[in-house]
């Protein structure tokens, strides 16, 4: 990494080719160096050391800080190989597709340049990024006509990268796409693989804890229905709900990672009101969490969104939870309902035990679970998986910040409705 740093501070100094022969001579070398970068690259199976390998041979022409690949999964674009400053916070970043400069150049199957990030308003997903990267330059990484990923390479120079470096960069990523593509292929069978062994762990132990105090407590009930107090039945029939409720709640988020695995999850783009899906929703919640202050503030002309609502109410379920297991009781847990730069944007925001430093993205891996929310409530780990499964497969994002003042945002957004035309009807509560 410091080598790749190093080579920005020195810039290589290339002179443009004055006659033929110097041309020859470019090309010339421009053929050993993707010959010398596909031959290298090609035994390795991990994307991480064929980025490696092609930045380090490429050091040596064009001055950059730092590149990475991403791969085309479903309909995001996922970085999974980064090297250089940016490497922490780009590992694993998602871009919907459609969105910003690395899907035109998937789109159009261009290489693209941005001289100056800052001075054209690029916004580079990250802070240091956005506070640091000045130049970028990516190519798409296409096989057989069709784009599967994006070979990025950033600079914190401005002007860094020429047309020519464009095209060397081009047919780098073009020797690339097969030992990419395989990377890519094995680095998700690995994935699956461990999702479908923490699926079976899972089920194991998150469903027996229900079902055992479920069968437990019907027992019970059943053998000593005329001992008991009326006050006693109560309680235990209300736990047999919660239990019964809490598994319903685990096996729709199980049926959603069960699909995921198996790749790509399809829902509706049909009209929802989100406005109602938030009522109905925190009515549900109020009544499991009578001791937490809920309050709603959706504001009065919000849009129609897009998407499937048993999936929009089910994200919002999973995000009441949290924000009601994670904070005190007493504590006051609000959610908005608001429209920004053309999207439904749901934020439900709490006051309890906040997030780990940097864990804004980690939070919404299968089976992440902070050290503090371990202490404070039970859980598996699933839900935000799940939901940002969803929510991207309805074209929208999620995300988790800290919340100023102690506790946590999480958000998500919808698209607009195209076709339904105005806002909702009614207004929030
Ligand atoms: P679970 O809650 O079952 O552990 P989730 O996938 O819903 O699983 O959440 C993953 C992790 O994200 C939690 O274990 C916790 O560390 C963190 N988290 C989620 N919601 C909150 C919240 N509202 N406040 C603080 N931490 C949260």
């Amino acid at each position: 990494m410091s080598r790749l740093r190093d080579s920005a501070v020195t810039p290589a100094t290339r002179s443009s080719p004055a006659t033929d022969a110097d041309a020859a001579e470019r090309s010339r070398a421009t053929a050993e160096l993707v010959l010398e970068i596909a031959t290298a690259a090609s035994g390795e199976r991990e994307l991480e050391p064929i980025l490696r390998v092609a930045l380090d041979h490429l050091g040596k022409v064009v001055p950059f800080t730092g590149g990475s690949i991403a791969v085309i999964e479903s309909d995001v674009l996922i970085i999974r190989a980064a090297v250089g400053p940016f490497e922490q916070e780009a590992l694993g970043q998602r871009l919907g597709r459609g969105l910003g400069r690395s899907w035109q150049v998937i789109d159009r199957l261009e290489p693209a340049i941005i001289d100056d990030v800052q001075a054209e308003g690029a916004r580079p997903v990250g802070e240091r990024s956005a506070a640091e990267m000045r130049s970028w330059l990516a190519v798409p990484i296409v096989r057989t006509g069709q784009a599967i990923g994006l070979l990025e390479i950033d600079s914190t120079e401005p002007h860094a990268f020429t047309a020519a470096d464009a095209s060397l960069v081009n047919t780098i990523g073009r020797a690339l796409a097969g030992p990419i593509e395989l990377a890519a292929r094995y680095d998700a069978e690995r994935r699956a693989g461990l999702l479908r062994e923490a699926f079976i762990g899972v089920i194991s132990h998150e469903l027996r804890t229900p079902i055992t105090t479920i069968y437990g407590m019907s027992r019970v009930l059943r053998q000593r229905i005329e001992s008991l107090d009326p006050d006693e039945r109560v309680r235990m029939v209300g736990d047999i709900e919660a239990e019964a409720d809490r598994l319903r709640r685990l096996v729709e988020d199980l049926l959603v990672l069960s699909r995921a695995e198996g790749g790509q999850i399809a829902l509706a783009r049909e009209p929802v009101l989100v406005a109602h899906v938030i009522r109905r929703t925190v009515a549900a919640e109020a009544g499991r969490w009578p001791d937490h202050e809920l309050r709603i503030d959706v504001s009065r002309d919000l849009p129609v969104a897009s998407g499937e609502e048993t999936y929009v109410e089910q994200v919002l379920q999973n995000l009441l939870t949290n924000a009601t297991k994670y904070s005190a009781p007493g504590s006051e847990v609000r959610v908005e309902g608001l429209v920004e730069d053309n999207e439904v944007v749901v934020r439900v925001l709490d006051r309890g035990i906040g997030l780990p430093d940097g864990a804004n993205e980690a939070v919404f891996e299968l089976f992440y679970r902070a050290p503090g929310a371990i202490r404070t409530a039970p859980g598996a780990g699933i839900g935000l998986f799940v939901c940002r499964q969803l929510v991207e497969a309805m074209g929208g994002r999620i995300w988790a910040l800290p919340r100023p003042g102690g506790g946590s945002e999480f958000g998500f957004s919808l698209p607009v409705h195209a076709e339904s035309d105005g806002s909702e009807t009614t207004s929030g509560g």
